[in-house]
């Protein structure tokens, strides 16, 4: 089972494409989705790219408390925003106790959509040099890192998409990749996407399901597979089979 945590306290990073902020988009409520009941045999928990989940009170508690209806419990955090130590504190609390307890682990990903661009695309969110020092810590905490190279931005080359693996493949082996969900009523999507044919594509990590106009650009996504590959790291698709593999080297 997989189960998406939405927060309240609002994200700062500013992203010009962040879903978080459409009208479509509805999240699922925050109290209801630690409401789990148990008997299944695994659960991955997705702190959603939504807003400051660690930063609402006692979520490590009640992520601990959770676990016991599960067999298996994974966390998987995915940041833009360069975390506090006491946010890097609590996931490594939290991933040592799922790992003491062979309940599970916590997994960490650099999120990044370009490079060159960062400053005007991403105005708040993590210095690129800092997101490389963050991979660095992590993986010398020993918390699982990969890399979400998400989303995928068509007008971004595929030079750059392959400098950004170059730089990152020395702390980390798994690579994440997806495209772009857009809201054509955005200016986003006017002033870099309008010559862009879109698809439709249904979210179904939401809890409506809703249909989104999608933007993915298949001979750079393929490229950028085979350039991830070529430095030995191994490319999902979906994060859920990029946790199972994890999980298989963990055993
Ligand atoms: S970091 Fe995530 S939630 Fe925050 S603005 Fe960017 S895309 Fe949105």
């Amino acid at each position: 089972m997989r189960v998406l945590l939405s927060s309240d306290i609002p994200c700062k990073g500013g992203c010009k494409y962040c879903f978080a902020k459409w009208s479509s988009y509805e999240p699922l409520d925050g109290s209801s989705s630690m409401q789990l009941s148990g008997d299944k045999e695994e659960l991955i928990l997705y702190p959603c790219c939504d807003g400051d989940c660690f930063y609402q009170a006692n979520l490590t508690e009640r992520i601990m408390q959770l676990s016991a209806n599960y067999q298996k419990v994974y966390v998987s955090i995915s940041s833009k925003l360069y975390p506090s130590d006491g946010q890097i504190n609590q996931w490594r609390n939290l991933h040592q106790w799922l790992v003491l307890n062979k309940k599970g682990f916590l997994k960490f990903a650099i999120s990044i959509s370009n490079r060159s661009m960062l400053n005007e695309i991403e105005p708040q969110t993590m210095l690129y040099e800092d997101r490389l020092k963050l991979a660095l810590k992590m993986k010398e905490m020993g918390i699982p890192v990969s890399l979400t190279l998400k989303p995928v931005l068509p007008f971004i080359s595929e030079g750059e998409y392959r400098s950004i693996l170059e730089d990152f493949s020395p702390f980390l082996r798994h690579v994440l990749l997806g495209g772009l969900y857009v809201d054509k009523a955005m200016s986003f999507y006017s002033d870099y996407l309008g010559s862009y044919s879109c698809a439709k594509r249904k979210v179904n990590w939401l809890p409506q399901e809703p249909e989104w106009d999608y933007i993915e650009d298949p001979e750079l996504m393929n490229q950028i597979k085979r350039n991830a590959e070529h430095l030995g790291m191994q490319v999902f698709m979906s994060d859920k089979t990029l946790i199972e593999e994890i999980a298989r080297e963990y055993k």
